[in-house]
């Protein structure tokens, strides 16, 4: 009876051993993928030895592991064996896309309208990147003379074209006519200076941030003579831009960012929220949760030093990344941060590199933000120092004001999980965070 009851409680022991592996990536037995690599993490009892395919793998005193294993063509078996708790196997099914290698089909030029404003016009057919070169407004008329995959061909002058996406653009047969050009000003503000050139229809430009000037050239390409405008401010050191269309007149207006903190609003934005996620982390704790948490103490400590500070969320719910952007026009902002932490995309796990902090910008006007925050928030979090790095996320890309996205730590590191799980690291990098905004908005040279 006393040895069957020893059995007993050894039996449970050893379930609940078993039970302690909680793997939350991948989320089934069977995965069919493209990627080279299958990420595995999760959380195993602390006490224990972990192999993923006879490698051995660091678990982290809560637990939290992270690892990843190569894969080929074809059917791939993970095999995750713990100590205690025997093991569990995955299967994998990798097959590799197949690329078909476009070719450009040349074609007589044709005259199309871009359906909607913001559409991005891009230096290759490619609907991803660093590649866009402005973001054209609805209605603009534009001339088309190739195609590549799902892109168009755009005419500018001889020696500029671009590209653009086939769904955002009507073609029709139309004949061409040149844009007459109407009026030209500029005008100076105590902060701010603003261009303004008006033609008698939409026409497409560019812009571009060159090292002491930002150029703004506007192309009327249906003209059988060349006709490019190119109008040009001086830059400050701390800026913004904008272009802004109104009945024909394209208004560009650079800006000088206030070094006195009662002028300056920042926006703080939490990244993802409600059924957005985010990234799942080792012990399954949601990057939404924790982004809202380092954000609502960021303006707690903005705020205590007279710096108006508006949210895109305080809450856990949905906000689109449209109305982001929204929010930070409409509220004049002159920063935005947006706070996130990070994964790993397809690419094998290191858990010594890839962790701590990294932050983002997309426009040159918000690199010495972005270089700033990278500083003090690993400085303040203690977090390894990953790198300021150019990214093209949605909630960035205006260049109305100095915008960075601060990837905090790593949602997938075990070390990492240490830390954001930890509320006095949350408060560390929020205050790295807060302190950042605050040196970049005093910096004065
Ligand atoms: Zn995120």
């Amino acid at each position: 009876m006393r040895r069957a009851l020893i059995f007993f409680i050894l039996f449970f022991v050893v379930i609940s051993r078993v039970n302690a592996l909680e793997v939350v990536m991948p989320a089934d037995k069977k995965t069919v993928t493209t990627k080279d690599y299958a990420f595995i993490y999760g959380k195993a009892s602390n006490a224990d030895t972990l192999t993923i395919n006879d490698k051995s793998v660091y678990v982290a005193p809560n637990g939290a592991f992270a690892h990843s294993v190569k894969l080929h063509d074809g059917e791939n078996r993970v095999i995750i064996r713990t100590l205690y708790g025997g093991l569990t196997l995955y299967k994998y099914y990798k097959t590799s896309p197949q690329s078909v290698e476009l070719q450009v089909e040349e074609f007589e030029p044709v005259k199309a309208y871009v359906n909607a404003d913001n559409t991005p016009l891009r230096s290759t057919p490619v609907d991803a990147g660093l590649n866009r070169i402005s973001h054209l407004f609805g209605g603009t008329h534009i001339m088309v003379n190739g195609s590549k995959g799902s892109f168009y061909r755009v005419y500018l002058s001889k020696d500029k074209e671009g590209w653009i996406a086939k769904k955002d653009v009507t073609l029709t047969d139309e004949e061409f006519y040149p844009a007459e050009f109407i009026n030209m000003d500029s005008e100076r503000f105590k902060n701010a200076m603003v261009q303004s050139i008006s033609f008698s229809k939409k026409i497409p430009y560019t812009i571009e941030d060159c090292e002491k000037e930002i150029i703004f050239r506007v192309y009327n390409p249906e003209l059988s003579e060349e006709s490019v405008y190119n109008l040009s401010i001086p830059k400050p050191v701390k800026y913004a831009y904008n272009v802004a269309l109104n009945e024909g007149e394209y208004t560009f207006k650079v800006r000088k960012l206030s070094e006195n903190i009662k002028d300056i609003t920042v926006v703080i934005d939490a990244g993802h929220g409600g059924s957005e996620r985010g990234a799942i982390g080792c012990l399954g704790d949601e990057e939404k949760n924790i982004n809202l948490k380092i954000a609502q103490k960021v303006a707690e400590y903005l705020e205590k030093r007279d710096i108006n500070v508006i949210m895109t969320r305080d809450v856990d719910a949905n906000v689109s990344l449209e109305d982001r952007v929204n929010i930070s026009k409409e509220n004049s902002a002159d920063i935005f941060v947006s706070i996130h932490l990070n994964s790993i995309g397809d690419i094998p796990m290191d858990i010594h590199k890839n962790k701590g902090t990294s932050v983002y910008y997309y426009n040159n006007n918000s690199k010495i933000l972005a270089d700033i925050l990278q500083q003090e928030v690993t400085h303040y979090a203690g977090t390894r120092d990953s790198g300021v790095q150019a990214g093209s996320f949605a909630v960035i890309r205006p260049s109305d004001y100095a915008a960075v996205l601060v990837e905090a730590a790593y949602m997938t590191n075990p070390y990492d999980s240490m830390l954001y799980t930890n509320d006095k690291w949350i408060n560390k990098a929020a205050k790295g965070i807060a302190e950042g905004i605050i040196r970049y908005i005093k910096l004065n040279k």
